[in-house]
């Protein structure tokens, strides 16, 4: 029996020895990878300048795409949610995300004020941003957070996460342009490391003329150890984007369980540490909790709390989640913590929910109810027993 190969994480050197295996040319192995990352083909039928015996060796390898759509929800907004099944009966999400003007200009990962950004994108393009998940189910267990429910399922390999990029991309229309990439869908990035900075490899390798990494945005509840080495891995040019949600230990141990071990002390610690290049800027996330997070108080300090860093915020109102009964402020509280912020001199945005009605909006990316079901029953039983 063969084992299957994993042709997505495959970088060209790996693939190279592969070739060398199958006494093939070293060159064979660029032309793979390109047709795998740049042309987004992953049935060796379709790789028409390989030869046919080569072709039909890499079906008898097993060459199989990692993952495959099981569903895809459209939006009324546009935005489309991409249901995809993995291995092992993990299914993530994926959302395609048109930006409208509105948007566009408070996009997280949207590094407008960089000038190695303002290459063109045709006037009648919609730039596009994409979501992905980097794990089924998420370890972190912030309270606001549906993906979290079920806790941890397992990690997604480098080659699952490429592969939701490669396979969203059929899904984008002719007059859309894949812009940015966050890292913002289910899962904590930086709890398995390894694997999503595999994927950020894989997506801006050079051979296949693979993206920017200023593109691409990576969003952690702030695993200080991560930000650190994601900061010296790519030299600061990933961008980042913290969930911070509360200006102080007290709220955020309560919502973010990870406080407790990295603290907002360390955390802003590692954020004033993080080789941001010039002109780039953090992007700190804060989900407005109606009388949790989103007073005037703790909008001042905040400001306190932000001085001195470069950072711009994006305001999230909480969008409802089923085993949650924390809820968005009214719109006049929002503003009203948005005044205190831009008074305060700190640049934010009120971010607007998208994909609301295919659940695909922050925090709504959830998995089968049947796992969270397991979990609360297994907490449960820990609790009788502690
Ligand atoms: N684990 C990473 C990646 C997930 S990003 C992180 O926490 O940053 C998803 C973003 O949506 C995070 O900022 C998260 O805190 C936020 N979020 C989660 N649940 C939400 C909800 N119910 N309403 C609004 N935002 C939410």
């Amino acid at each position: 029996m063969t084992t299957a190969i994993d042709p997505v994480g495959r970088f060209p050197e790996e693939w190279r020895d592969a070739m060398r295996d199958l006494g093939e040319k070293p060159f064979r192995a660029e032309q793979i990878f390109r047709w795998i990352h740049e042309r987004g083909v992953l049935d060796p039928d379709q790789m028409s300048d390989l030869s046919k015996a080569l072709r039909q060796q890499l079906k008898d390898a097993g060459f199989a795409p990692p993952a495959k759509v099981a569903h895809v929800h459209t939006a009324s907004d546009g935005t489309r949610k991409l249901v995809l099944e993995l291995a092992q009966g993990a299914r993530v999400e994926c959302v395609i995300i048109p930006m409208t003007d509105l948007v566009d200009a408070d996009a997280s990962a949207a590094p407008e004020d960089d000038e190695d950004d303002m290459e063109p994108v045709a006037a009648e393009k919609t730039r596009v941003t994409l979501c992905v998940s980097t794990q089924y189910g998420c370890a972190m267990g912030c309270v606001f957070c549906a993906s979290g429910q079920a806790g941890l399922q397992r990690a997604l390999s480098a080659s699952e996460i490429v592969a939701q990029v490669l396979i969203s991309r059929q899904y984008l229309g002719p007059n859309e342009e894949l812009k940015n990439l966050v890292f913002m869908g289910m899962g904590e990035p930086l709890h398995h490391y390894d694997e999503t900075a595999r994927a950020i490899r894989l997506l801006t390798h050079p051979v296949a003329r693979g993206m920017s990494p200023r593109r691409i945005t990576v969003s952690t509840v702030g695993l200080v150890p991560g930000i650190a080495r994601l900061g010296a891995d790519f030299a600061g040019k990933v961008g980042l984007a913290v969930s911070l949600h509360a200006p102080n230990d007290v709220i955020r141990d309560r919502i973010m369980p990870m406080n407790r071990k990295y603290p907002i002390v360390e955390l802003m610690r590692a954020l004033r540490e993080y080789p941001l290049p010039q002109r780039r800027r953090i992007t700190i996330e804060y989900t407005l909790m109606d009388g949790v997070n989103d007073g005037e108080s703790e909008a001042r300090e905040l400001v306190q709390l932000l001085r001195g860093l470069r950072v711009k915020v994006n305001l999230i109102p909480m969008n409802p989640i089923s085993a949650s009964e924390l809820k968005a402020p009214s719109g006049a509280r929002v503003a009203a913590f948005q005044r205190v912020l831009a008074e305060g001199g700190v640049s934010c945005f009120v971010r607007t929910r998208r994909g609301d009605e295919v659940s695909a909006a922050c925090g709504q990316l959830a998995i089968a109810d049947d796992l969270v079901k397991k979990k609360r029953e297994r907490d449960a039983l820990a609790a009788k027993k502690g």
